[in-house]
């Protein structure tokens, strides 16, 4: 940890945006060391004790979290008429910052990153890095016999000009696949499926990189901070 001012060091310790950190401190509600302090300007040592209305600020590093996504919830910032994932966060400090390593749909379950470290949710999302995701698709119609090829080969989206990224196919029964994805499309493993003549009618995200999500031990709608294993597990 180093210096930093004391209106930065509220930003990142509080739900506070810049101009309310700005006003707290206006009215005096803010303590450096039992002092009231009221310059925004101030600079916080990493071994001063910053408090608001008593209550003591401690810096929390970058959050990285696993979350078993119920169905219904929507991963963009803006509430449409459904709830947001990022609104079952509660009880995390500061959480405007964290947001959903990539989206699933509203109609997808199963497991979400959140973050708030810009970098590592780039190296994830990105197709640059390849990292694996896997998706349990529930499928209408038993699959075509040549499903397995034409997804290694990648295939033509509908309306896109680019074939999607070689990919790898799992039968678990005639109508239960496993497709690794090393790309994220919008509504992409839908859109597979149906480029395949088929339609998808559940989906579930089981894994990113190495890490599975255990649903004994995350329910939907839970989540917790990642352990270093499970950080490794995924970078
Ligand atoms: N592909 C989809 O079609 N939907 C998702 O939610 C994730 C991948």
């Amino acid at each position: 940890a180093k210096t930093q001012r004391l209106d930065k060091f509220l930003t990142a310790t509080t739900d506070l945006t810049r101009s309310l950190a700005k006003k707290v401190l206006h009215r005096g509600e803010v303590t450096v060391n039992g002092e009231v302090v009221k310059n925004a300007a101030q600079q916080i040592q990493p071994t001063d004790k910053v408090s608001w209305l008593d209550e003591p600020l401690e810096l929390v590093g970058l959050r990285y979290i696993i979350m078993h996504k119920p169905l219904g919830y929507e991963c963009s910032n803006k509430s449409s008429h459904n709830p947001l994932v990022t609104d079952l966060l509660e009880g995390l400090v500061n959480k405007e910052r964290v947001q959903p390593v990539g989206r699933l749909d509203v109609n997808t379950s199963g497991l979400l990153l959140l973050t708030d470290d810009g970098q590592w949710l780039h190296r994830i999302i990105s197709p640059k890095y390849r990292k694996a995701k896997v998706y349990r698709a529930s499928l209408a119609e038993p699959l075509v016999a040549d499903a397995e090829a034409r997804i290694a080969e990648g295939l033509q989206l509908d309306g896109e000009e680019q074939l999607t990224l070689p990919a790898t196919l799992k039968r678990l029964t005639s109508q239960l696949v496993h497709l690794t994805l090393t790309e994220g499309r919008y509504h992409q493993v839908r859109r597979m499926f149906a480029a395949l003549g088929n339609h998808v009618e559940a989906l579930h995200r089981e894994a990113v990189g190495n890490l599975w999500l255990d649903e004994n031990q995350l329910e939907p709608g839970q989540w917790r901070e990642l352990t270093e294993a499970e950080m490794a597990l995924i970078a």
